[in-house]
Protein backbone atom coordinates (compact mmCIF):
# COMPACT_ATOMS: atom_id res chain seq x y z
CA UNK A 1 0.00 0.00 0.00
CA UNK A 2 2.93 2.15 0.74
CA UNK A 3 4.38 1.72 -2.39
CA UNK A 4 0.72 2.55 -4.26
CA UNK A 5 0.82 5.83 -2.39
CA UNK A 6 4.42 6.59 -3.80
CA UNK A 7 4.09 5.69 -7.04
CA UNK A 8 0.72 4.79 -9.37
CA UNK A 9 1.92 2.26 -10.77
CA UNK A 10 4.05 -1.53 -9.76
CA UNK A 11 5.60 -4.24 -11.14
CA UNK A 12 4.34 -7.11 -9.28
CA UNK A 13 7.03 -10.23 -9.34
CA UNK A 14 5.44 -13.74 -7.93
CA UNK A 15 8.29 -15.23 -6.91
CA UNK A 16 6.22 -18.69 -6.64
CA UNK A 17 5.90 -18.47 -10.05
CA UNK A 18 9.91 -18.02 -10.67
CA UNK A 19 10.57 -20.75 -8.71
CA UNK A 20 7.83 -22.88 -10.26
CA UNK A 21 9.49 -21.69 -13.72
CA UNK A 22 12.91 -22.72 -12.48
CA UNK A 23 11.42 -26.23 -11.40
CA UNK A 24 10.05 -26.75 -14.27
CA UNK A 25 13.14 -25.86 -16.42
CA UNK A 26 15.06 -28.33 -14.10
CA UNK A 27 12.76 -30.92 -14.76
CA UNK A 28 13.08 -30.62 -18.53
CA UNK A 29 16.83 -30.80 -17.98
CA UNK A 30 16.47 -34.44 -16.21
CA UNK A 31 15.71 -33.43 -12.38
CA UNK A 32 18.48 -32.80 -9.80
CA UNK A 33 20.17 -35.73 -10.16
CA UNK A 34 20.76 -35.88 -14.17
CA UNK A 35 23.93 -34.89 -14.33
CA UNK A 36 22.48 -31.52 -16.06
CA UNK A 37 22.96 -28.54 -13.70
CA UNK A 38 20.78 -25.23 -14.68
CA UNK A 39 21.66 -21.88 -14.03
CA UNK A 40 19.33 -19.02 -13.70
CA UNK A 41 20.67 -16.15 -15.54
CA UNK A 42 19.74 -13.06 -12.96
CA UNK A 43 21.96 -10.53 -14.93
CA UNK A 44 20.54 -7.45 -16.18
CA UNK A 45 18.64 -7.04 -12.03
CA UNK A 46 17.28 -10.52 -13.15
CA UNK A 47 16.15 -9.30 -16.27
CA UNK A 48 14.51 -6.39 -14.59
CA UNK A 49 12.81 -8.40 -11.85
CA UNK A 50 14.78 -7.56 -9.24
CA UNK A 51 18.31 -9.41 -8.81
CA UNK A 52 17.78 -11.06 -4.89
CA UNK A 53 14.66 -12.00 -4.97
CA UNK A 54 14.88 -13.69 -8.46
CA UNK A 55 18.39 -15.65 -7.44
CA UNK A 56 16.80 -16.68 -4.62
CA UNK A 57 13.35 -17.58 -6.45
CA UNK A 58 15.84 -19.58 -8.60
CA UNK A 59 17.86 -21.34 -6.19
CA UNK A 60 14.62 -22.61 -4.29
CA UNK A 61 13.24 -23.86 -7.59
CA UNK A 62 16.31 -25.91 -7.86
CA UNK A 63 19.03 -24.09 -9.56
CA UNK A 64 22.65 -24.60 -8.52
CA UNK A 65 24.21 -21.63 -10.58
CA UNK A 66 23.72 -18.20 -10.79
CA UNK A 67 24.72 -16.47 -13.86
CA UNK A 68 25.41 -12.40 -14.57
CA UNK A 69 27.08 -10.48 -17.47
CA UNK A 70 28.57 -7.61 -15.51
CA UNK A 71 30.56 -9.12 -12.32
CA UNK A 72 29.31 -5.91 -9.97
CA UNK A 73 26.29 -8.08 -10.28
CA UNK A 74 28.01 -11.35 -9.36
CA UNK A 75 29.18 -9.56 -6.38
CA UNK A 76 26.49 -8.65 -4.97
CA UNK A 77 24.93 -11.96 -4.85
CA UNK A 78 27.88 -13.04 -2.91
CA UNK A 79 27.28 -9.76 -0.66
CA UNK A 80 22.99 -11.12 -0.55
CA UNK A 81 24.74 -14.02 1.33
CA UNK A 82 24.36 -16.53 -1.43
CA UNK A 83 27.61 -17.97 -0.42
CA UNK A 84 29.36 -20.73 -2.70
CA UNK A 85 27.93 -23.71 -0.83
CA UNK A 86 24.47 -22.32 -1.65
CA UNK A 87 25.33 -21.38 -6.05
CA UNK A 88 28.00 -21.35 -8.17
CA UNK A 89 28.20 -17.93 -9.93
CA UNK A 90 29.57 -17.54 -13.00
CA UNK A 91 30.23 -13.94 -14.53
CA UNK A 92 31.43 -12.78 -17.85
CA UNK A 93 31.70 -9.29 -19.19
CA UNK A 94 33.79 -7.37 -18.27
CA UNK A 95 36.43 -4.62 -19.94
CA UNK A 96 39.77 -2.70 -19.66
CA UNK A 97 41.20 -2.14 -16.25
CA UNK A 98 38.17 -1.66 -14.25
CA UNK A 99 37.39 -5.34 -13.56
CA UNK A 100 37.77 -6.47 -10.22
CA UNK A 101 39.60 -9.80 -10.56
CA UNK A 102 41.05 -9.74 -7.18
CA UNK A 103 37.26 -9.63 -5.63
CA UNK A 104 36.19 -11.85 -8.06
CA UNK A 105 38.19 -14.88 -7.14
CA UNK A 106 38.41 -13.87 -3.37
CA UNK A 107 34.90 -14.37 -3.56
CA UNK A 108 34.79 -17.69 -5.18
CA UNK A 109 33.33 -16.63 -8.23
CA UNK A 110 33.68 -18.03 -11.70
CA UNK A 111 34.63 -15.73 -14.55
CA UNK A 112 34.79 -16.20 -18.25
CA UNK A 113 37.82 -16.12 -19.83
CA UNK A 114 37.75 -15.04 -24.18
CA UNK A 115 40.62 -13.15 -24.65
CA UNK A 116 44.03 -13.19 -23.88
CA UNK A 117 44.16 -9.80 -22.02
CA UNK A 118 41.30 -11.29 -20.03
CA UNK A 119 43.61 -14.45 -19.19
CA UNK A 120 46.45 -12.17 -17.98
CA UNK A 121 44.34 -10.40 -15.20
CA UNK A 122 42.87 -13.25 -14.35
CA UNK A 123 46.36 -14.79 -13.97
CA UNK A 124 47.68 -11.93 -12.29
CA UNK A 125 44.70 -11.55 -9.81
CA UNK A 126 45.34 -15.24 -8.72
CA UNK A 127 49.30 -14.56 -8.42
CA UNK A 128 48.00 -11.90 -6.13
CA UNK A 129 45.91 -13.70 -3.56
CA UNK A 130 47.85 -17.44 -4.09
CA UNK A 131 44.61 -18.76 -5.06
CA UNK A 132 43.33 -20.69 -7.64
CA UNK A 133 40.74 -18.88 -9.67
CA UNK A 134 37.89 -21.08 -11.34
CA UNK A 135 37.71 -20.07 -15.32
CA UNK A 136 35.19 -20.86 -18.28
CA UNK A 137 36.43 -21.03 -21.65
CA UNK A 138 34.54 -18.95 -23.93
CA UNK A 139 34.53 -20.04 -27.62
CA UNK A 140 33.12 -18.19 -30.44
CA UNK A 141 31.46 -21.60 -32.19
CA UNK A 142 29.20 -18.98 -34.34
CA UNK A 143 27.65 -15.70 -32.82
CA UNK A 144 30.09 -13.29 -33.27
CA UNK A 145 30.31 -11.38 -29.53
CA UNK A 146 32.53 -12.69 -26.61
CA UNK A 147 34.99 -15.74 -27.52
CA UNK A 148 38.24 -17.13 -28.88
CA UNK A 149 37.68 -18.02 -32.29
CA UNK A 150 39.03 -21.18 -34.01
CA UNK A 151 41.89 -19.40 -35.65
CA UNK A 152 42.85 -17.51 -32.08
CA UNK A 153 42.83 -20.61 -29.98
CA UNK A 154 46.29 -22.05 -30.34
CA UNK A 155 47.39 -18.82 -28.79
CA UNK A 156 44.63 -19.09 -25.92
CA UNK A 157 46.03 -23.06 -25.24
CA UNK A 158 49.39 -21.78 -25.41
CA UNK A 159 48.46 -19.21 -21.95
CA UNK A 160 46.42 -22.04 -20.54
CA UNK A 161 47.85 -24.78 -20.15
CA UNK A 162 51.40 -23.58 -18.16
CA UNK A 163 48.63 -21.63 -16.13
CA UNK A 164 46.68 -24.74 -15.35
CA UNK A 165 49.66 -26.86 -14.79
CA UNK A 166 50.88 -24.64 -12.13
CA UNK A 167 47.19 -24.40 -10.66
CA UNK A 168 46.81 -20.54 -11.07
CA UNK A 169 43.68 -21.78 -12.85
CA UNK A 170 41.11 -24.60 -12.82
CA UNK A 171 39.55 -24.77 -16.47
CA UNK A 172 36.28 -25.57 -14.44
CA UNK A 173 34.60 -24.74 -18.24
CA UNK A 174 34.13 -24.48 -21.44
CA UNK A 175 30.99 -22.70 -22.98
CA UNK A 176 29.28 -20.76 -26.12
CA UNK A 177 26.32 -19.17 -26.50
CA UNK A 178 23.70 -19.68 -29.67
CA UNK A 179 22.19 -17.39 -32.14
CA UNK A 180 19.55 -19.15 -33.39
CA UNK A 181 18.28 -21.67 -31.33
CA UNK A 182 14.40 -19.51 -30.95
CA UNK A 183 14.15 -20.42 -34.80
CA UNK A 184 12.92 -24.12 -34.62
CA UNK A 185 11.06 -24.10 -38.17
CA UNK A 186 13.16 -22.19 -40.16
CA UNK A 187 15.89 -24.92 -41.81
CA UNK A 188 18.85 -22.14 -42.02
CA UNK A 189 18.72 -21.59 -39.00
CA UNK A 190 18.34 -25.09 -37.19
CA UNK A 191 21.32 -25.68 -39.58
CA UNK A 192 23.48 -22.98 -38.06
CA UNK A 193 22.49 -24.18 -34.83
CA UNK A 194 23.63 -27.40 -35.56
CA UNK A 195 27.10 -26.38 -37.40
CA UNK A 196 27.52 -23.87 -33.81
CA UNK A 197 27.60 -27.26 -31.73
CA UNK A 198 29.64 -29.08 -34.37
CA UNK A 199 32.20 -26.57 -33.87
CA UNK A 200 31.73 -26.30 -30.18
CA UNK A 201 33.19 -29.99 -30.19
CA UNK A 202 35.82 -29.28 -32.25
CA UNK A 203 36.89 -26.58 -29.19
CA UNK A 204 36.62 -29.24 -26.69
CA UNK A 205 38.50 -31.72 -28.35
CA UNK A 206 41.51 -29.21 -28.67
CA UNK A 207 40.90 -28.29 -25.36
CA UNK A 208 41.38 -32.27 -24.36
CA UNK A 209 44.84 -32.94 -26.97
CA UNK A 210 46.00 -30.04 -25.10
CA UNK A 211 45.12 -32.17 -21.90
CA UNK A 212 43.09 -29.24 -19.81
CA UNK A 213 39.52 -31.18 -20.76
CA UNK A 214 36.90 -28.87 -19.41
CA UNK A 215 34.78 -30.56 -16.61
CA UNK A 216 31.24 -28.63 -17.58
CA UNK A 217 30.08 -27.76 -21.10
CA UNK A 218 27.41 -25.43 -21.47
CA UNK A 219 25.77 -23.99 -24.54
CA UNK A 220 21.92 -24.11 -24.08
CA UNK A 221 19.94 -20.67 -23.48
CA UNK A 222 16.02 -20.97 -22.66
CA UNK A 223 15.00 -21.95 -26.26
CA UNK A 224 17.99 -25.07 -26.56
CA UNK A 225 17.07 -25.93 -23.17
CA UNK A 226 13.42 -26.21 -23.93
CA UNK A 227 14.10 -27.64 -27.88
CA UNK A 228 17.49 -28.79 -27.96
CA UNK A 229 17.95 -31.71 -24.89
CA UNK A 230 20.70 -33.13 -27.08
CA UNK A 231 23.04 -30.10 -25.60
CA UNK A 232 22.13 -29.73 -22.65
CA UNK A 233 25.83 -30.98 -21.94
CA UNK A 234 26.14 -30.80 -17.60
CA UNK A 235 24.90 -27.31 -17.56
CA UNK A 236 22.62 -25.23 -19.09
CA UNK A 237 21.39 -21.12 -19.03
CA UNK A 238 17.88 -20.61 -19.27
CA UNK A 239 17.20 -16.83 -18.87
CA UNK A 240 13.93 -15.46 -20.47
CA UNK A 241 12.47 -18.78 -19.41
CA UNK A 242 12.54 -18.24 -15.71
CA UNK A 243 10.94 -15.31 -15.74
CA UNK A 244 7.86 -17.40 -17.92
CA UNK A 245 8.33 -16.41 -21.63
CA UNK A 246 9.52 -18.40 -24.55
CA UNK A 247 12.27 -16.92 -26.38
CA UNK A 248 10.50 -16.06 -29.58
CA UNK A 249 6.94 -16.28 -30.80
CA UNK A 250 7.81 -19.10 -33.20
CA UNK A 251 7.91 -21.02 -30.02
CA UNK A 252 4.75 -20.52 -29.80
CA UNK A 253 3.10 -19.56 -26.22
CA UNK A 254 5.05 -19.69 -22.28
CA UNK A 255 2.08 -22.19 -21.92
CA UNK A 256 3.22 -24.39 -24.14
CA UNK A 257 6.59 -24.73 -22.68
CA UNK A 258 5.17 -25.27 -18.96
CA UNK A 259 6.16 -21.70 -18.32
CA UNK A 260 3.98 -18.57 -16.76
CA UNK A 261 5.12 -14.94 -16.84
CA UNK A 262 6.02 -13.65 -13.30
CA UNK A 263 5.29 -10.53 -13.55
CA UNK A 264 2.68 -7.93 -13.51
CA UNK A 265 2.19 -4.54 -14.21
CA UNK A 266 -0.29 -2.28 -13.32
CA UNK A 267 -0.80 1.36 -13.21
CA UNK A 268 -3.60 3.42 -11.32
CA UNK A 269 -5.93 5.66 -13.39
CA UNK A 270 -5.26 9.31 -13.37
CA UNK A 271 -7.64 12.08 -15.48
CA UNK A 272 -10.68 10.37 -16.76
CA UNK A 273 -12.59 13.34 -19.08
CA UNK A 274 -15.00 13.14 -21.81
CA UNK A 275 -14.04 14.27 -25.48
CA UNK A 276 -15.36 14.99 -28.60
CA UNK A 277 -15.40 13.25 -32.02
CA UNK A 278 -12.08 14.39 -34.01
CA UNK A 279 -9.75 15.33 -30.66
CA UNK A 280 -6.41 14.93 -30.91
CA UNK A 281 -4.98 12.83 -28.46
CA UNK A 282 -1.05 13.62 -27.47
CA UNK A 283 1.85 14.81 -29.27
CA UNK A 284 1.84 14.45 -33.16
CA UNK A 285 -2.12 14.05 -33.53
CA UNK A 286 -1.15 10.94 -34.71
CA UNK A 287 -5.17 9.82 -32.73
CA UNK A 288 -8.21 11.64 -33.49
CA UNK A 289 -11.21 10.05 -31.50
CA UNK A 290 -13.27 8.24 -33.94
CA UNK A 291 -16.14 9.26 -32.14
CA UNK A 292 -17.51 10.99 -28.75
CA UNK A 293 -15.83 9.21 -26.22
CA UNK A 294 -13.47 9.23 -22.82
CA UNK A 295 -10.36 9.56 -22.35
CA UNK A 296 -8.02 7.82 -19.42
CA UNK A 297 -4.40 8.81 -18.44
CA UNK A 298 -2.59 5.99 -17.65
CA UNK A 299 0.38 7.49 -15.49
CA UNK A 300 3.34 5.75 -17.15
CA UNK A 301 5.61 7.00 -20.23
CA UNK A 302 8.99 6.33 -21.84
CA UNK A 303 10.74 7.51 -18.65
CA UNK A 304 9.26 4.36 -16.85
CA UNK A 305 10.70 2.46 -19.63
CA UNK A 306 7.15 2.12 -21.70
CA UNK A 307 8.61 1.99 -25.30
CA UNK A 308 7.31 5.64 -27.46
CA UNK A 309 7.51 2.47 -30.42
CA UNK A 310 4.37 1.26 -28.60
CA UNK A 311 2.21 4.47 -29.85
CA UNK A 312 -1.10 3.90 -31.39
CA UNK A 313 -1.91 6.40 -34.49
CA UNK A 314 -5.34 6.56 -35.79
CA UNK A 315 -5.39 9.89 -37.71
CA UNK A 316 -9.22 9.25 -39.32
CA UNK A 317 -7.49 9.73 -42.94
CA UNK A 318 -4.53 11.69 -41.80
CA UNK A 319 -0.87 11.05 -42.26
CA UNK A 320 -0.01 8.54 -40.12
CA UNK A 321 -1.18 4.65 -40.78
CA UNK A 322 -3.05 3.02 -38.70
CA UNK A 323 -1.07 1.07 -35.66
CA UNK A 324 -1.90 -0.67 -32.79
CA UNK A 325 -0.67 0.30 -29.42
CA UNK A 326 0.35 -1.36 -26.26
CA UNK A 327 -3.00 -3.29 -25.09
CA UNK A 328 -4.07 -2.56 -21.67
CA UNK A 329 -6.19 -4.42 -19.48
CA UNK A 330 -9.37 -2.17 -17.39
CA UNK A 331 -12.14 -3.46 -15.24
CA UNK A 332 -15.22 -2.02 -16.47
CA UNK A 333 -19.55 -2.49 -15.26
CA UNK A 334 -18.99 -5.43 -18.59
CA UNK A 335 -15.94 -7.33 -17.03
CA UNK A 336 -12.64 -6.60 -18.12
CA UNK A 337 -11.97 -4.54 -21.43
CA UNK A 338 -8.90 -4.24 -23.58
CA UNK A 339 -7.95 -0.89 -24.77
CA UNK A 340 -4.87 0.36 -26.68
CA UNK A 341 -2.69 2.96 -26.39
CA UNK A 342 -4.03 5.96 -28.11
CA UNK A 343 -1.57 8.72 -29.86
CA UNK A 344 2.35 8.59 -28.63
CA UNK A 345 3.60 7.49 -25.53
CA UNK A 346 4.67 10.41 -23.25
CA UNK A 347 7.54 10.90 -20.95
CA UNK A 348 5.27 10.03 -18.41
CA UNK A 349 2.12 8.82 -19.60
CA UNK A 350 0.22 7.81 -21.43
CA UNK A 351 -3.72 7.97 -23.02
CA UNK A 352 -6.18 5.39 -23.69
CA UNK A 353 -9.93 5.98 -26.10
CA UNK A 354 -12.43 4.26 -23.45
CA UNK A 355 -14.33 3.93 -27.02
CA UNK A 356 -17.38 5.09 -24.90
CA UNK A 357 -18.67 6.88 -21.62
CA UNK A 358 -16.52 6.43 -18.39
CA UNK A 359 -19.39 7.02 -16.40
CA UNK A 360 -21.74 4.34 -18.47
CA UNK A 361 -18.48 2.19 -18.40
CA UNK A 362 -18.30 2.34 -14.94
CA UNK A 363 -14.76 3.78 -14.98
CA UNK A 364 -12.89 6.56 -12.70
CA UNK A 365 -9.61 7.98 -12.26
CA UNK A 366 -7.73 5.48 -9.29
CA UNK A 367 -9.19 2.51 -11.25
CA UNK A 368 -6.47 0.08 -11.59
CA UNK A 369 -4.98 -0.89 -15.04
CA UNK A 370 -3.08 -3.53 -16.01
CA UNK A 371 -0.41 -3.34 -18.61
CA UNK A 372 0.89 -7.13 -18.95
CA UNK A 373 0.65 -10.04 -16.55
CA UNK A 374 0.93 -13.98 -16.89
CA UNK A 375 -2.46 -13.76 -18.96
CA UNK A 376 -4.94 -14.47 -16.63
CA UNK A 377 -8.28 -15.39 -17.83
CA UNK A 378 -8.29 -16.46 -21.59
CA UNK A 379 -5.30 -14.83 -23.08
CA UNK A 380 -6.77 -11.73 -24.87
CA UNK A 381 -8.30 -10.19 -21.59
CA UNK A 382 -5.10 -9.72 -19.81
CA UNK A 383 -2.03 -9.00 -22.26
CA UNK A 384 1.05 -10.56 -21.72
CA UNK A 385 4.95 -8.58 -22.12
CA UNK A 386 4.87 -10.39 -25.64
CA UNK A 387 1.90 -8.32 -26.67
CA UNK A 388 3.64 -5.06 -25.91
CA UNK A 389 6.67 -6.17 -27.83
CA UNK A 390 4.71 -6.91 -30.91
CA UNK A 391 3.34 -3.25 -30.23
CA UNK A 392 6.32 -1.84 -29.91
CA UNK A 393 8.49 -3.79 -32.27
CA UNK A 394 10.80 -6.03 -30.19
CA UNK A 395 11.01 -8.75 -27.95
CA UNK A 396 9.56 -9.46 -24.41
CA UNK A 397 13.29 -9.02 -22.90
CA UNK A 398 13.35 -5.53 -23.82
CA UNK A 399 9.64 -4.88 -22.45
CA UNK A 400 11.01 -6.10 -18.88
CA UNK A 401 14.48 -5.06 -18.89
CA UNK A 402 13.56 -1.89 -19.76
CA UNK A 403 11.41 -0.82 -16.62
CA UNK A 404 12.93 2.18 -14.68
CA UNK A 405 13.40 1.48 -10.98
CA UNK A 406 11.19 4.72 -10.36
CA UNK A 407 8.26 1.81 -10.84
CA UNK A 408 8.54 -0.27 -7.56
CA UNK A 409 8.94 -3.33 -7.29
CA UNK A 410 6.08 -5.46 -5.26
CA UNK A 411 6.98 -9.34 -4.44
CA UNK A 412 4.70 -12.03 -3.83
N1 LIG B 1 23.78 -17.12 -21.72
C1 LIG B 1 24.26 -15.93 -22.12
C2 LIG B 1 25.73 -15.79 -22.38
C3 LIG B 1 23.43 -14.86 -22.32
O1 LIG B 1 23.91 -13.68 -22.72
C4 LIG B 1 22.01 -15.03 -22.09
C5 LIG B 1 21.09 -13.94 -22.31
O2 LIG B 1 21.06 -13.29 -23.31
C6 LIG B 1 21.55 -16.28 -21.66
C7 LIG B 1 22.45 -17.30 -21.49
C8 LIG B 1 20.08 -16.52 -21.44
O3 LIG B 1 19.37 -16.40 -22.63
P1 LIG B 1 17.78 -16.57 -22.65
O4 LIG B 1 17.24 -15.44 -21.82
O5 LIG B 1 17.40 -16.48 -24.07
O6 LIG B 1 17.51 -17.88 -22.03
Amino acid sequence: DRARRQYPAQAIVDLKTLRDNMAHLVEVCGGAHSGTAVMGVVKADAYGHGLIPAALAALAGGATWLGTAQSHEALLLRKAGIGPDRAHILTWVYSGAEVPFDELIDNDIDISVGSLPGIDGVAAAARRLGKTARVHVKVDSGFGRNGFTPQGFDAALAKLVPLAEEGVLDIVGQWSHLAVADAPSTPDFVAATDQQVRNFNDFTRRMEAAGIAPRIRHLANTAATLNRPEIHFELTRPGVGLYGYEPDSEMGTPRDWGLTPAMTLQAQLGTVKDVEAGHGISYGRTYLTPQDTSTAIVPLGYADGIHRSASGFDPQGAKHELKLGGPVRVMTNDGPRLYRVSGRVCMDQFIIDLKGRAADLGVQEGDTVVLFGPGRGDGFVEPTADDWARAADTISYEIFTCLRNRIPRLYL
